[in-house]
């Protein structure tokens, strides 16, 4: 009932050289489907981001997904946290709005309604409120079939909180970003900045620990280290550095 009322679009091929060029097709890395989970600002966007670039497959940030409900949330009037009743406004909201996701390019399209709302969905407002529609089970069970159908027309590279866990258990490779709290949140709100969103140091820290505990504690999908994880703590680590770790685990595995 809500899964055909959220829409996708398929996958395409991310820019940036195939991996293992002189190998024959067959023996490329297509299909391969690599899971990254982890806290807010561990990195996973940027990171999963460059590496499916590198790979030359789709990347697909699952948190745009949970983000696009959000906003459809915020601007129907509602506030964290939500209560029975207004997890039930969620769910119809969903019923009544096309969420469409494209892999491409390197970066996850998000339209609501046909519109990009790439933008709109990265205020701090809107990351509590995925948060908090994200702990919502019906959510979930519309997104999660999308996830996988996604995955498993070109595989890609694949980054949210139940990626390993849920999603994608049988994933090639399955890693768990994470980084000190102070580090996350001096990213995140670097990020910010950059996008000219004016929130403090400690503001960020604040809702950052808040999403944490949420993202950890809520019964369905709890953000967890999956079985069979590389886990990478990138405190202190470049972003290249991180990309280079991951590749090699890449080529080892293939
Ligand atoms: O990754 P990002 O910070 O954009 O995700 C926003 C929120 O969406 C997370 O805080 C989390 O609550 C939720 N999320 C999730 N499962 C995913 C991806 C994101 O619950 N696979």
């Amino acid at each position: 009932r809500i899964v055909h009322a959220v829409q996708c679009r398929l996958a395409v091929r991310g820019k940036g050289p195939p991996i293992l060029a002189n190998t024959p097709p067959e023996d490329r890395t297509q299909n391969i489907i690599i899971a990254i989970d982890g806290p807010a600002g561990a990195g996973k966007s940027t990171v999963a981001s460059r590496l499916a670039g590198r790979l030359g497959v789709p990347y697909l940030d699952t948190g745009s997904m949970y983000r696009a409900v959000a906003l459809l949330a915020l601007r129907d009037g509602l506030e964290p946290p939500l209560d029975e009743r207004a997890a039930t406004h969620v769910i119809n909201l969903m019923d009544r709005h096309r969420i469409e996701v494209e892999a491409a390019n390197g970066a996850t399209v998000i339209l609501v309604d046909g519109l990009d709302v790439g933008t709109d969905i990265r205020s701090p407002e809107c990351s509590l409120m995925a948060s908090a529609v994200s702990a919502i089970a019906e959510v979930r069970k519309a997104l999660v079939p999308l996830q996988r159908e996604l995955g498993l027309q070109k595989g890609g590279v694949m980054e949210g909180r139940d990626i390993g866990t849920v999603v994608f258990p049988d994933a090639d490779l399955k890693v768990f970003l994470t980084a000190s709290i102070d580090e996350r949140a001096r990213r995140r709100h670097g990020d910010l900045r950059e996008r000219e969103m004016d929130t403090s140091f400690e503001e960020v820290r604040e809702q950052q620990q808040q999403r944490d505990l949420q993202d950890t504690s809520r019964a369905d999908s709890p953000l967890q280290v999956a079985r069979g994880s590389v886990v990478v703590d990138t405190t202190g680590l470049t972003l290249d550095e991180v990309v280079e770790r991951l590749f090699e685990e890449v080529v080892r595995i293939r």
